[in-house]
């Protein structure tokens, strides 16, 4: 039976499912905490830029707005590694052709809320959600002016983001309800490269800028107008720290030592490092995603993950398209098709949450591992070589959507285990660039 939708939280996830479901003939309604970012600017400091990758990228192609998309888009075909001693290294990340892509989360977000409206749906801004009363089938939102506002739903979703309060009313009426919620050490805060004089960029444009520094690392996407969000990825105490570093001479001091290429092309450091807001990372696991044919979570909602392998997103636009299919197969029977997203999901969700986590440890610090780097170049060759039996972890989660983040997971480990004994071979001087080498390694897998 189609029945009426509520969505709440308009965020990127929201309004894409509001776009599967409208185009299912659903009539969708969508109430979002903030007012309509299409009507302000983005806030300085909150600019993120996110990676977007092959399964969002499926996801988005399946309800044909891809193409709209691809406009605000930038190609990133490797990363761009900006050594301590200077110098620089460009892995690619996958093979010829394969690139991930740089888009403002603000306008990704306003594209989709423009496409939702377009399918139908109905974006309630200034509508908090408070409370959910499950038996009555109503929600309580604050709007604007604090008045409480209620509404009845018949199928409602909880996009309302990582720290989800539809999660929260789940939860606190849900007997048994596992919860697990993690922070690492580490914060963030936006910083930025502005384009030169002439509006061109001032580096590398397709790429993915990384300076990768052992225990902390920033990195670097290109925007459209010519600028890089910079982002730094930073422990919150000890030295060096955001606890540390709290004037601007120290601050001066340490980015001129540690980060001197960008710290050249960042004349506004000082304002934006005090200013801008310092953020933290949180993993959330929770289970049951669903109640019965009524509910579920999805996006950050039902699975928030640290940003490392650039996923948030694109598993939560996943979702989307894996409930869409659902629907197809059970006929709108939304106690099945909720069922069967959970099952499929959940260990989805815990696999890219694991993955991810991992990830900041190869980014702030193996990128610039002597072994680690011979490593990628030998499993390049071999998934070259070998397409069918060797895909590198990295390009399982990124460029092949027709494997699950658990398949992907699981994969990973057992051909890092492979690996190891012949990575002790090459480090002790094996030739490894042969025939012979590279199919001993292929008859272990
Ligand atoms: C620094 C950083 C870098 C990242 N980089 C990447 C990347 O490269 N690639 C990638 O795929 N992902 C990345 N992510 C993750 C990505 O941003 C998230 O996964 C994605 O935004 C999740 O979308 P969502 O719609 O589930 O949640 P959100 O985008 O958080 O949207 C939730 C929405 O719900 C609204 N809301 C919240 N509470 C309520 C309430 N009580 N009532 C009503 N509405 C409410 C919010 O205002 C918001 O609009 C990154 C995240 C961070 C922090």
């Amino acid at each position: 039976m189609k029945k009426n939708v509520t969505i709440i939280g308009a965020g990127l996830v929201g309004s894409l499912l509001s776009i599967y479901l409208g185009r299912r003939g659903y009539k969708v309604n969508v109430y979002e905490r903030r007012g309509d970012m299409r009507r302000t600017e983005i806030t300085a400091g909150r600019s993120i830029n996110l990676a977007l990758s092959d399964r969002g990228i499926r996801a988005l192609e399946e309800v044909g707005i891809m193409e709209e998309i691809r406009k605000i888009c930038i190609p990133m075909h490797g990363r761009f590694i900006h050594n301590a001693d200077g110098s620089s290294a460009y892995q690619a990340y996958g093979k010829e052709g394969q690139y991930i892509n740089s888009v403002s989360r603000g306008e990704l977000n306003r594209k989709l809320m423009d496409l939702a409206e377009a399918k139908g749906a109905n974006i309630h801004f200034h509508h908090s959600c408070r409370h959910i009363d499950w038996k009555e089938r109503c929600i309580e939102f604050d709007n604007r002016d604090n008045d409480q506002v209620v509404e009845n739903f018949e199928l409602l979703f909880g996009s309302d983001g990582a720290y989800s309060a539809a999660r929260l009313q789940h939860q606190l009426q849900h007997d048994r309800f596992q919860y697990d919620q993690y922070y690492i050490d580490f914060g963030y805060k936006e910083l930025r490269i502005p384009p030169a004089a002439d509006g061109s960029f001032q580096m590398e444009k397709n790429a993915l800028h990384i300076w990768p520094r052992g225990n902390y690392m920033l990195i670097a996407l290109p925007n459209v107008d010519g600028s890089f969000t910079c982002t730094l990825f930073f422990p919150f105490e000890g030295e060096p720290s955001f606890a540390s570093l709290d004037n601007k001479e120290k601050l001066d001091k340490f980015f001129r030592e540690n980060f001197t290429d960008a710290y050249s092309l960042m004349p506004d450091l000082g304002d934006e490092f005090f200013h801008n807001p310092t953020s933290s990372l949180v993993t959330v696991r929770c289970y049951p995603w669903i109640r019965e044919d009524q509910f579920a979570l999805i996006g950050d909602a039902a699975h928030a993950i640290v940003p490392f392998f650039g996923q948030g997103m694109n598993c939560g636009f996943e979702d989307c398209a894996v409930l869409d299919a659902l629907i197809g197969k059970y006929d709108h029977d939304w106690g099945a098709i909720l069922s069967e997203y959970q099952a499929l999901r959940k260990p989805d969700g815990d696999a890219i949450a694991e993955l991810a986590l991992n990830n900041f440890v190869e980014m702030r610090d193996k990128v610039a591992d002597k072994r680690f780097l011979q490593q990628k170049r030998i499993e390049a060759k071999l998934h070259l070589l070998y397409p069918e039996k060797w895909i590198p972890a990295y390009s399982q989660v990124t460029f092949s959507p027709g494997i699950r983040y658990s398949e992907a997971l699981s994969r990973g480990k057992s051909q890092d285990l492979v690996m190891q004994p012949f990575m002790d071979e090459v480090m002790n001087g094996a030739d490894w660039d042969n025939e012979a080498f590279l199919q001993r390694i292929i008859a272990k897998v």
